[in-house]
């Protein structure tokens, strides 16, 4: 197809907008393993999810079978105050970087929230709403998810509270401002509010928090509080469903001008958006009409999947939460503090290890400083500020284009650009100060955390 044929930018109509939301277990032959409970080690059955998790979202979790999960017409109506998305033709850096590849992105910064965490968001806080729940808790780290979520629950007229990892909750205050202009309460942890959040304290004086820490007080005080559950914004199956809306619109888009992608590059954190973004494509694949090259881009300073192992682990560092088979670092790493890229959850969706593990999936760790400088390079021609988080999926688009460029290949690459870097400025800065290195945790530090995973037969 000539250039300028396909335009800047697709454009899907609200009527394009996917109905279901698509499930890529029910194409997968190996299914992800179940989550197991802590004490027993027994799979966690759906009355023990219940005490957690709304009703309506340990169905989703639970469920393996079903292909097409229809979307509720409230959240197609939320959805369409910022999608469909755009899915960007990278004309501006196809030019720069003198490639023959062709570079589309799909832009989920669309929003207040900053990133595509707000599709889940407004899934789990529709279905708190619908079972007549009060309100619910979570953890945050950089703060997108605990937006995304204060967002959804102001409009359901829902309580959210939100443990936000000490760290950022002091560095980056103005994201906590934008949690309260949307109703929620930001509690820094760890925090002397929970139990477990007072262990940590005394065990641990002066730490700066971590995900897994913020996880175990959130899921606390759900337990704790009637009429409250928690919400995760990755990792669990549920959050890939949702995120498939995704997949599903770039998929539609591509298809409007018969484009078929060779290479689909994600960051991934927890692996929600590359799950999201590759789960149609995935389903071709797993049911062999079509091939791809999935890419999984991670931080060096956290590779749980090129350095992590593929076992059970906890999924938070109070040990509350059930176990998931994941590709994991251990529940206790927590990535160099020079570490400034986002993405440093310890483990992996569940779904998304398994394929992984069947080799359906590749997966890269990039070096901050490197995924800082794509950052500015594409921010220079596409004119998008990109989150940290995001970058990382833009340093291995650029690579592959530039590999194209080598061989003269004029492959089709598609990426997730999952936010907006609006909040990182800090990092920008340490970038440009010549303050950010990269520190790559060693092998034997890795060996360390790993001793410490759960005995699971
Ligand atoms: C949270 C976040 C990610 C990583 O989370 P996943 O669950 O792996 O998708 C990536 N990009 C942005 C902008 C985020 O906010």
């Amino acid at each position: 197809m000539a250039r300028n044929e396909v335009p800047y930018k697709i454009y899907l109509t609200e009527n394009e907008m996917p109905k279901d939301w698509y499930n890529v277990r029910a194409d997968m032959k190996n299914k992800p393993a179940p989550l197991l409970n802590p004490g027993t080690h027994q799979p966690m059955t759906a009355e023990e999810l219940g005490a957690v998790f709304c009703e309506d979202l340990v169905a989703q979790e639970l469920d393996n079978d079903t292909r097409f999960i229809p979307i509720p017409e409230e959240i197609r109506s939320f959805y369409k105050m910022y999608r469909p998305s755009p899915l960007v033709r990278a004309y501006c850096l196809e030019e720069k970087l003198g490639t023959p590849a062709k570079i589309y992105y799909k832009f989920e910064g669309n929003n207040t929230s900053g990133s595509h965490k707000l599709n889940s968001a407004v899934a789990q806080a529709y279905y708190a709403k619908k079972q007549g729940l009060k309100g619910v808790t979570t953890e945050t780290g950089a703060g997108q998810w605990g937006t995304a979520l204060s967002m959804a629950c102001s409009y359901f007229d829902l309580d959210c509270k939100v443990y936000m990892v000490k760290v950022s909750y002091e560095q980056k205050p103005f994201r906590r401002e934008v949690m309260r202009v949307y109703g929620a309460s930001v509690t820094p942890s760890p925090s002397d509010t929970t139990q477990v959040g007072r262990k940590i304290l005394a065990e641990h004086p002066g730490t700066t928090g971590s995900l897994g820490c913020a996880i175990s007080e959130a899921v606390e005080v759900a337990v704790s509080n009637p009429g409250y559950r928690y919400v995760l914004g990755s990792v669990l199956n549920q959050v890939l469903l949702h995120q498939s809306v995704i997949g599903l619109e770039t998929k539609a888009a591509l298809d409007k001008y018969g484009i078929k992608p060779d290479i689909i590059i994600g960051c991934a954190g927890g692996g929600s958006n590359l799950g999201g973004l590759i789960s149609p494509f995935m389903g071709e694949k797993l049911r062999g009409e079509a091939d791809y090259r999935f890419i999984a881009v991670e931080p060096a300073s956290c590779p749980s999947f090129t350095r992590g192992v593929y076992a059970y682990d906890f999924a938070d560092t109070g040990m509350v939460c059930p176990l998931a088979k994941m590709y994991t670092l251990g529940s206790d790493f927590i990535p160099s503090a020079n570490h400034a890229g986002g993405l440093r959850y310890h483990g992996m969706s569940p779904i998304l290890s398994q394929l992984y593990d069947d080799g359906m999936i590749e997966a890269v760790s990039v070096e901050q400083t490197k995924v800082f400088e794509a950052a500015e390079q594409f921010a220079r021609v596409e004119g998008i500020l990109p989150a940290p988080e995001s970058s990382h999926a833009i340093r291995v688009a650029i690579d592959e284009a530039l590999k194209c460029k080598e061989n003269g290949e004029e492959k089709t690459i598609v990426f997730g650009l999952t936010g907006t870097g609006y909040f990182d400025l800090v990092a920008y800065e340490k970038f440009h100060e010549g303050e950010m290195n990269d520190y790559i945790p060693t092998d034997e530090e890795l060996a360390a955390y790993r001793a410490k995973l759960p005995k699971v037969e």
